[in-house]
Order: C-alpha cells, then structure tokens, then sequence
C-alpha cells in the first residue's frame, strides 16, 4: 500500500520513500508526493533519485491501493530508500486549474442553483459541463466577472477529513453527490473553498483562491440540450486582460 502524502499536504515537493517493488520501469514506494491521475486532475511528473541511480516518473497511476510510478532510467532494488521529486511549475499549474474549477462551479451553484455533469483539467486550462438550458443572458460576462470577484477576495481554503456518517449528513457534500463514493471509503476527505464551495474530493488544491490567476472563458460551446461546455484558461496573476 502505498500511503498518499500528498491528500495531507500539497505543497510538499519532495519526499524520501522505500522501494517496495520495481520492475518493467514501474517503481511502487511505500508513500509518495505525485498524484495519480483520478478525480479529473492529471498525474504529475517527477524524478525519483537514490545512491547509484535515478529515474524520471513520466507518469502516475493508482494500482488497487498502490501508486505506480511509470518511469525511464534506473530501477533501484526492492528496499533502497530513494528520493521523490515532484516537477513543480506542472502541479502548482494543475492546483490552480483545479480550484479554479472549483470556484466555477461554486458561482455556477449560487448563481443559477445548476449542477456539474463532466468536465476535464490540463495545467492551466480545462473544461466543464453544466445542466444549462437555455444558457442564461449574458452568461460568459457573469461568470468572468463571478470567478475573479472570487480569485480577489482570496478565500483561503481547507482540506478536511470526516467520519463517513458526518460527511452524509453535510448540506454542501449531499448536493455533490458524496453517497456515490464506495462504501468502503470510511474516511471522507473534503476541499473547502470558505463561504464559497464544499466538496469530497481526492485533489491537490491551491491554500487561498488569490493564487488562481486571472480566469478567462476561452469558449462556450452547446454539447446538446442541457449540456453547454464551459472551456477555460488561466493567466498568470497581474496579466493584462
Ligand atoms: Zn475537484
């Protein structure tokens, strides 16, 4: 099993680790900082370095309860104590995109009481599905205008871990649907954006909303009825529109 440090702590960019098994260029560790791809957000990039080798992590997946880091270069003996590096302008990219996403669909929710149906992240740009229809007047203006009013009022946000039975009971948590997480899962983990959006969730997160950027709509395109695509980007903070 390999223990997630990363759901505690997102700021941390490297870790030491111990080898529990590497073969065909995966390396599997006892704990790491990069993410597996879940959730909507992408793996991250790496290096994992040990006396007499290194290896590059070119991508990141979740095995049962095992992180497989898929590597090129060097693999290390079952044991060796090694060192994880996170590739850190990638993930601090990926932590904005994805509380960017948050907020959006916090504005979305208070705005207009409309929910999320789909959506996909890449470092600082994503889209995402709303049950819209038809699309309100003047839509792209309002959410721009929503999403940076909450970039600037820098809402710090918290990560948190309830007893399944707590998180059941939760207003924000029922409305993002946290009955669909496996049964097995005793322990929900949530991102709270304060004031604004509360959900279950397994992603590495920004500490306050300030350090989003500027958030632009890109496009919105009509994916049939009740199905509109917000697609966005971000820049970086100070940009000029
Ligand atoms: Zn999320």
């Amino acid at each position: 099993m390999t223990e997630l440090l990363y759901l505690k702590d997102a700021f941390a960019t490297s870790t030491t680790a111990a080898v529990t098994s590497a073969a065909g260029g995966v390396i599997v560790l006892d704990q790491t900082i990069l993410y597996a791809t879940g959730g909507g957000q992408p793996h991250d990039t790496g290096k994992i370095v040990w006396d007499g080798g290194s290896a590059t992590v070119t991508d990141v997946r979740k095995k049962g309860t095992n992180v497989e880091h898929i590597c090129e270069g060097d693999l290390p003996p079952v044991g060796t104590e090694v060192t994880v590096t996170v590739d850190w302008d990638r993930r601090h990219q990926l932590m904005r995109t994805h509380t960017a996403l948050h907020i959006l669909c916090g504005v979305i929710w208070n705005e207009w009481g409309v929910q999320v149906t789909g959506g996909n992240m890449e470092p600082l740009k994503a889209r995402m599905d709303f049950e819209f229809n038809p699309l309100p007047e003047g839509f792209r203006d309002r959410i721009t205008d929503l999403v940076n009013a909450e970039i600037a009022a820098d809402r710090p946000i918290a990560v948190d871990f309830l007893p399944r039975g707590e998180a059941l009971l939760d207003a924000d948590l029922i409305r993002t649907k946290v009955n669909l997480i496996p049964e097995f899962v005793t322990e929900i983990r949530t991102v709270d954006i304060v004031g604004l959006d509360k959900q279950a969730d397994g992603g590495t997160h920004l500490a306050s909303t300030g350090d989003v950027g500027r958030f632009e709509v890109a496009k919105i395109e009509n994916k049939g009825k009740g199905n509109k695509r917000v697609r966005m980007v971000l820049h970086d903070r100070g940009t000029p529109e």
